[in-house]
C-alpha cells in the first residue's frame, strides 16, 4: 500500500478487518442534527496568527521525547497555558511500561463546561519522536496541533456554553521509541481513554476528534479509514462548507494514532491528519526529520483546519446522547 498508511505499521489481519468494515462507507453529505443557534461557535472568530503564535512558543521550549525533563517542562507550560485561560488543568502523571524500562508520562487536560449533556474531546499529542538529535523541532509534529488546540480552547472558553461540556487533552508518549505495540506508542490516550471507561465517562463521549501534523503550508488532509464514518461525514461536510473540500481526501488505508484506543473502547473518533508533509506534493520527507522547523507552517493551514474542527463542533448534537 502507500505511504499513507506506513506512518504506524499496523497487523495485516487488523488491515483486511479495517478494509471490509470501512470499504463500504462513503462521504456522501449527511443532514446533521441543527444545533440550536445561541450554542453556535462562530469560526470567523478563530485566529490562525494566535495559533501559530501558540505554536512559536511551545516549539521554542525545546525538545519533549517522553519521560524527560524537556516532556515534563511541556506538561507544566501547557497546564499553565490553560490556566491563563481561565481552566483548571489536570496533569494526570502515570507510569507505564515501555521499551526503555518503567517510564513517566503525563496527559494534560482541561475541560470547557458546557450545559448540554455529553462530553467532546479534541485531542493532540505533545511529545517528539526520540532519537532525531538536538536540531529536531517537532514543529508540524506535535507543535502544529498542541498550538491550534490551545487557540481553540480560547475560542471554546470565549463561546457559548450551550453545549456538550470539551475536553482539551494534550497527550504524552504518542511517539514509540522502537515500534508500535501494547508498552511502546499511545502511552497517553491508551491512558486517557481507559480513564473514561474505568470513570463511566465513555458512554457520554460524542466524539474524539484528534488532530496530527495540521500546520504544514501545503494543506492536505488525509482521513484515515479507520474514523468512525459519521464524524469523518461531517469533517468533510464542514471542509465544503470552507470552501476547502479538495484539501481533505479520504486515506487509503488506516493510520494508528491517538483516536485508535477510543475507537477500540467504543467511543467515536475521528484523525485529522495530513500526513504529506515533505518536498513536493504527494511527499512526506520532513516527517520526523530536522526539516519539520517552524518555516514549514503557516497561520493560513492552522485557521483552515481550526476552523473544520468549530464546523464539526457546531453540528455535534446539543442534546442527549449520540
Ligand atoms: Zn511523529
Amino acid at each position: 500500500m502507500g505511504w499513507v498508511i506506513m506512518k504506524r505499521r499496523v497487523p495485516c489481519i487488523f488491515l483486511s478487518f479495517l478494509a471490509v468494515l470501512w470499504q463500504a462507507s462513503c462521504d456522501a453529505p449527511r443532514s446533521a442534527p441543527a444545533p440550536a443557534p445561541r450554542a453556535e461557535l462562530d469560526p470567523g472568530r478563530l485566529s490562525g496568527t494566535n495559533a501559530l503564535e501558540e505554536v512559536r512558543r511551545f516549539v521554542a521550549l525545546g525538545l519533549r521525547d517522553s519521560g524527560t525533563p524537556g516532556a515534563e517542562r511541556a506538561a507544566e507550560y501547557l497546564a499553565g497555558r490553560l490556566r491563563a485561560l481561565g481552566l483548571e488543568p489536570v496533569v494526570d502523571a502515570f507510569k507505564d511500561r515501555s521499551p526503555k524500562g518503567e517510564t513517566t508520562f503525563r496527559n494534560v487536560t482541561a475541560t470547557v463546561p458546557g450545559t448540554a449533556p455529553g462530553l467532546i474531546v479534541l485531542g493532540s499529542h505533545y511529545d517528539t519522536k526520540a532519537g532525531l538529535g538536538p536540531a529536531f523541532e517537532g514543529a508540524n509534529d506535535s507543535g502544529s496541533s498542541t498550538g491550534l488546540l490551545l487557540e481553540l480552547g480560547r475560542l471554546l472558553v470565549n463561546g457559548p456554553r450551550e453545549r456538550p461540556a470539551v475536553m482539551l487533552a494534550f497527550f504524552d508518549g504518542e511517539e514509540c521509541m522502537v515500534d508500535y505495540g501494547p508498552f511502546d506508542g499511545l502511552h497517553g490516550s491508551r491512558r486517557l481513554a481507559a480513564e473514561l471507561k474505568r470513570t463511566g465517562q465513555a458512554a457520554a463521549v460524542q466524539a474524539v476528534i484528534i488532530l496530527d501534523m495540521i500546520g504544514d503550508r501545503d494543506l492536505s488532509v488525509t482521513l484515515p479509514r479507520n474514523a468512525t464514518p459519521d464524524l469523518r461525514t461531517r469533517v468533510f461536510h464542514a471542509a465544503r462548507e470552507e470552501g476547502i473540500r479538495e484539501k481533505f481526501a479520504l486515506g487509503s488505508g488506516p493510520i494508528l494514532d491517538d483516536h485508535v484506543p477510543f475507537l477500540e473502547r467504543g467511543m467515536p473518533a475521528v484523525d485529522i491528519i495530513d500526513f504529506q508533509f515533505g518536498s513536493a506534493p504527494g511527499r512526506n520527507d520532513y516527517w520526523h526529520t530536522t526539516a519539520d522547523s517552524m518555516d514549514k507552517l503557516s497561520a493560513e493551514s492552522l485557521e483552515r483546519v481550526g476552523r473544520v474542527v468549530v464546523r464539526v463542533l457546531n453540528t455535534l448534537p446539543a442534546h442527549g446522547s449520540p
